[in-house]
C-alpha cells in the first residue's frame, strides 16, 4: 500500500457524484497512492472501485462510513479494511438503510407539510442511485429547484433540528457499529471528530467510549477540519493512545475546495494508521 493515503471518500453508491471507477481514476490522477472508498452505510461501490484501482495501479481499501447516534447526536465511524462478505456487517448496514429509506420518505412528507415543497422525495430519489437516499440528495434537489442558493444553506434552513426537513431517529449505537467493523476484520476510525457540536469534555467522553468499544483511530486530517482542528485532534489521539487517520471526505468536483490527493500532512507526534500496514504492502 503506497502513500499518499486518502482514507475517506464517497461515490454514487451513497452521496458522492462520481461513480466508483471515476472516483478511483480521479484519485490516481491526483497522485493518491491508496484510496479508501467509504460510502455511507453501504458496501455497494467497492467491487467496481477495486476493479478500477487494479487497472490504474493504486491501492483500494474497502471501507464504509457508518451512521451512529450517540447521546442524541449523529456521529460517523469510518471502517477500513472491512470484509464485504461479513454477514454481521451486512445485516447491520441493511438495517441502517431501511431506516434511511423511511427517513427519506418522512422528510419528503414533512417538507411538503411544513415547507410547502411537494415533490422533494421523488426529486431527491431521482438524483440518487435509486437505492440510497441521503440528505445531500435532498439538498441538491432543493438547490436545483431554487429553494436555496447552496447545499450548505439547505442544511441550515431545512435540515437542522426544529426545521421542516429534520427527522429525528436512531442510527446504530456506537459500540454496535464498532462491533460490526471489527466483526468484518476492519479498523474503526472516528470520522471528522472536530465537526461535532460537543463541548471538549463531552468530546473526550465520546472518544473514550469509542476506544472502549474497540475503536483504533481518530480522523485527524479531514476535508472538514481546519489546521487548528487537526492539531487539536492530534493531541486527543495522543492523549487516548489512538492512531491518526487522514481523509478528504471527497464527495465530487462540485466541492472544489476539497480534492483527492491534496491532504495536509499529519501533525508531528501522530502515529499514522497506515504505519501498521507497511508489512502488508
Ligand atoms: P445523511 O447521512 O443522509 O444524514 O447525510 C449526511 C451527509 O450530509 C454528510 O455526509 C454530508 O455529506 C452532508 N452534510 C451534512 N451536514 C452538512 C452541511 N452543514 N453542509 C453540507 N453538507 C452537509
Ligand atoms: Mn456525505
Ligand atoms: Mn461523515
Ligand atoms: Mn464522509
Amino acid at each position: 500500500m503506497l502513500p499518499p493515503f486518502d482514507l475517506h471518500s464517497h461515490s454514487t453508491a451513497s452521496d458522492g457524484t462520481l461513480a466508483p471507477d471515476e472516483l478511483v481514476r480521479r484519485a490516481a490522477a491526483g497522485g493518491v497512492g491508496t484510496l479508501a472508498l467509504t460510502d455511507h452505510d453501504t458496501l455497494e461501490g467497492l467491487a467496481a472501485a477495486r476493479a478500477a484501482a487494479a487497472v490504474v495501479g493504486i491501492g483500494l481499501i474497502p471501507g464504509v462510513e457508518i451512521s451512529v447516534t450517540w447521546e442524541g447526536l449523529t456521529v460517523h465511524l469510518v471502517g477500513l479494511h472491512v470484509d464485504s462478505g461479513c454477514r454481521q456487517l451486512h445485516a447491520g448496514l441493511v438495517g441502517l438503510r431501511e431506516f434511511r429509506d423511511w427517513r427519506a420518505r418522512e422528510m419528503g412528507r414533512r417538507l411538503a407539510r411544513d415547507a410547502g415543497i411537494a415533490d422533494a422525495y421523488p426529486g431527491a430519489l431521482a438524483l440518487s442511485n435509486g437505492q440510497l437516499v441521503s440528505r445531500t440528495h435532498f439538498a441538491r434537489y432543493l438547490v436545483a429547484q431554487g429553494h436555496a442558493a447552496s447545499v450548505r444553506e439547505v442544511f441550515t434552513r431545512f435540515m437542522k433540528q426544529g426545521k421542516p426537513g429534520h427527522v429525528p431517529g436512531q442510527w446504530a449505537q456506537l459500540d454496535q457499529a464498532v462491533g460490526w467493523i471489527r466483526a468484518a476484520g476492519g479498523e474503526a476510525v472516528l470520522a471528522h471528530p472536530a465537526r461535532y457540536p460537543l463541548t471538549r469534555s463531552k468530546l473526550r467522553r465520546l472518544i473514550g467510549e469509542f476506544r472502549e468499544a474497540g475503536g483504533v483511530a481518530l480522523e485527524v486530517i479531514s476535508g472538514s477540519h481546519n489546521r487548528d482542528d487537526a492539531f487539536h485532534m492530534a493531541r486527543q489521539a495522543q492523549a487516548f493512545g489512538l492512531l491518526a487517520s487522514a481523509g478528504s471526505d471527497y464527495h465530487g468536483p462540485e466541492q472544489p475546495w476539497i480534492d483527492l490527493g491534496r491532504l495536509p500532512e499529519l501533525p508531528p507526534g501522530c502515529r499514522p494508521i497506515w504505519g501498521e500496514w507497511a508489512a502488508a504492502a
